[in-house]
């Protein structure tokens, strides 16, 4: 008998993947965290009942979150990671160069040591020397960090449903904070969801963001383990636009290219329609 998990995109959609085994399954302070063995896409973290991140299409997501910011900032040398406790999108930050320090803020411990025993491709980089690992809320780690003292922040977090751990990071509180922690030509990158279940995440940070930042704007991706064909991340700058790479990429990746880069800007307008009208106009 087949063994399949299965999550919910919306009260009547469901996605299913067919597991050999579940390498893990515990509870936390925070979140029910478990490892499973799917067929398709190998070991796969689970948080809550939401499938967070796969061996197997985790390449894609991560390339898009790490670097659209880093190539469109000229010397992304101080980054700030909140959230990204399965170390894939560290492992990417620190493929680039110019970063000298990674900062990576995850308020659950056991997501770190978990992700560590049961997805090796992802937590390669957690002993880089160049990265400080810090269990904290990134909203109150942000309380104490220093005024402009990143260049770039990305925000890796779990969606903001209910009073989850991840809602916090989707307030304008938050953005707030975001903003003084950033230097005066920083960039930040916040993942905001699949707009065909979830409209009113990318609208609300936009509304947010645009308010507070000379430059936002929404590039996408596809991910399929991710529901909704299309997911987007919503970006911040206060000088740099994050449509246009200042650095090439020397090294093979497996989604990310200065034309998907660019591409990734172009939206269709089921999504551009859930924007403020100045990010409608600047990418259309
Ligand atoms: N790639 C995934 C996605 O797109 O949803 C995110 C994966 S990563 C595992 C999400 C991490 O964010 C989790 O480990 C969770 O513990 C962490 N997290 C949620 N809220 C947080 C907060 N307020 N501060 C720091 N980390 C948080």
């Amino acid at each position: 008998m087949a063994l399949w998990f299965e999550e919910s995109a919306s009260p009547a959609h469901r996605l299913k993947w067919k597991i050999t085994q579940q390498l893990f399954s515990g509870k936390s302070r925070y979140q029910h965290i478990q490892v499973l063995d799917t067929e398709q896409f190998g070991p796969s973290l689970v948080l809550d009942g939401i499938m967070q991140t796969t061996s197997g299409d985790e390449f894609i997501y991560h390339e898009m979150l790490a670097l659209v910011p880093l190539t469109a900032h000229p010397h992304p040398e101080t980054v700030l990671i909140i959230g990204g406790g399965d170390g894939g999108l560290a492992r990417e930050v620190l493929k680039y160069p110019a970063v000298k320090q990674v900062t990576l803020v995850e308020i659950d411990r056991m997501v770190v040591e978990v992700s560590r025993r049961y997805l090796p491709t992802h937590t390669v980089a957690l002993d880089d020397p160049r990265l400080t690992l810090v269990e904290e809320d990134g909203s109150l780690f942000l309380d104490n960090a220093s005024e402009g003292q990143f260049d770039v922040i990305l925000v890796d977090s779990t969606d903001p449903e209910g009073n989850g751990p991840g809602t916090v990071l989707y307030t304008p509180e938050f953005h707030n904070k975001l903003y003084r922690a950033l230097k005066p030509d920083g960039i930040y990158v916040q993942q905001t969801g699949a707009p065909f279940y979830n409209p009113e995440v990318v609208s609300m940070v936009t509304e947010d963001v645009i308010k507070k930042f000379s430059l936002c704007r929404v590039y996408w991706c596809t991910v399929p383990t991710y529901p909704g064909a299309l997911f987007t991340f919503t970006a911040g700058s206060k000088k740099y636009d994050p449509i246009h790479p200042v650095q090439d990429v020397a090294w093979e990746t497996r989604w990310y290219t200065r034309k998907v880069h660019e591409m990734s800007f172009t939206l269709p307008p089921y999504v551009a329609h859930l924007l403020p009208k100045p990010i409608q106009d600047a990418q259309s």
